[in-house]
């Protein structure tokens, strides 16, 4: 694998060039008469597209104690992601015009890797009334999403796929019936029943999916699932796509490597406090055939980095995520390929390709013309996952003292490194 890298796109390695930045990554030899101003020598290493994040809450503004652009950026390069969407959950609400050119402006000046911005289905996320989607899409929001709070009103969901589809752009669900939720904080099964939790049942999640899935059929628009973790949820998207429908979905990490029995295994460690909740065994299996198959379209991390003092209470007041931007890559190349769960291949389309489609971005590959978005990876290094060194805010993790192998060591965004740590 030869890359050439001159102003920010990646070039044709047949086609020396010598332009003021050229760089080239090398997997193999260098070339005759090649010439380049650096020369990063990565035999040994996995070459791939630049990682793209389709799940990501950067917090700011407003939370920026939890999380801010720069840092939530830093750890997405660190772990091997060039692109992370991110989410409308801010303070304000990413719901109009001027906070998504602020999000542009503001990751313009300080983000390291590429920012696309979400804007919210409703104003405020209050489910009530449909923001500004059109301004919104004219001044670069990539999808928009009501996610952290799931669109209750059917009506303002049918009227949202409708607009967005008028640019283009998909709607992104956090699938859940905030009624048959109620004060689960967990999935409804043997475990919350052993432990005494209250429990989310999986109809809360698939319920809205069938719900969703109808509305995108109804308007023609776009539907994007986030974050499956039921295995009627994958029936049911693999049925839409069967029948032609426009709709994609997300899996995350922790959704395919844990199950509920973590709640109890951690000790009510919060950090297993997910929205939607770890489930069973069986969903996990289901989630994984997805993937396999193409039902699922993109592993997401649904990075949910939080302060100390939202994870540090009783398990039903602690809030919901996974700080996940710097530990996706290798649980999912140890946990998941090294496992002989996942092709090597099926695991970086997930990462790349797949979530390049589901927005229409012309990122996810490496073909001349492309920017410049590469991850260099090394497959056998082998680290511990140690929140206290994360670049995010956000040390909640359910990985804390996993031993994985797998790193990425190299990440550059348009041409540019902004994570080195290759040996
Ligand atoms: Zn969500």
């Amino acid at each position: 694998m030869r890359l050439l890298i001159s102003g920010g796109r990646i070039l044709d390695p047949q086609r020396g060039v010598d332009g003021e930045g050229d760089l080239l990554v090398d997997g193999d030899r260098i070339g005759e008469g090649t010439r380049a101003d650096r020369v990063i020598d990565a035999r040994g290493l996995l070459v791939v597209p630049g990682l793209i994040d389709l799940h990501t809450h950067l917090r700011e503004p407003g939370f920026e104690y939890k999380e801010d652009l720069v840092s939530g950026t830093h750890a997405a390069a660190r772990g091997g992601f060039t692109t992370v969407v991110a989410m409308a959950n801010t303070s304000p609400v990413s719901d109009c015009r001027a906070t998504v050119e602020w999000v542009i402006g503001a990751a313009r000046a300080r983000a390291v890797v590429n920012v696309l911005p979400v804007g919210a289905v409703s104003k405020g996320q209050k489910g009530e009334e449909l923001a500004e989607i059109g301004d919104m899409a004219a001044a670069g929001a990539v999808a928009f999403s009501d996610d952290g709070k799931p669109v209750t009103n059917g009506e303002l969901m049918r009227c949202a796929l409708q607009y967005a589809a008028m640019w283009g752009r998909p709607v992104i669900t956090h699938c859940e019936d905030r009624q048959l939720a109620g004060e689960g904080v967990m999935h409804l099964g043997y475990w919350s029943t052993v432990l005494g939790l209250r429990g989310i049942p999986a109809a809360a999640e698939a319920a809205m999916v069938a719900r969703d899935i109808m509305l995108a059929e109804l308007t023609g628009g776009r539907l994007h699932l986030a974050h499956l973790s039921t295995a009627r949820s994958v029936e049911l998207v693999r049925e839409a796509k069967a029948r032609g429908l426009a709709v994609t979905a997300e899996v995350t990490p922790h959704h395919l490597l844990l199950t509920d029995e973590a709640v109890a295994t951690s000790g009510f460690d919060t950090d297993t406090k997910v929205n939607p909740p770890l489930r069973t065994p069986a969903d996990v299996a289901a989630l994984l055939e997805g993937l396999r198959d193409g039902t699922i379209d993109a592993i997401a991390t649904d990075h949910a980095p939080h302060h100390q003092d939202d994870k540090d209470v009783e398990y039903n007041y602690a809030a919901s995520g996974i700080s996940g931007l710097e530990t996706a890559l290798a649980l999912v190349l140890d946990r998941l390929v090294g496992q002989g769960l996942l092709e090597l291949g099926q695991a970086v389309r997930a990462l790349t390709a797949g979530p390049a489609r589901v927005l229409g971005l012309d990122r996810g590959t490496l073909a001349p013309g492309a920017p410049a978005d590469v991850t260099v990876i090394d497959p056998s290094r082998e680290w511990t996952v140690e929140p206290a060194l994360f670049a995010s805010r956000g040390r909640n993790t359910p990985f804390k003292g996993w031993k994985l192998r797998g790193q990425a060591v190299l990440t550059l965004v348009g041409g540019r490194i902004v994570h080195e740590a290759i040996a």
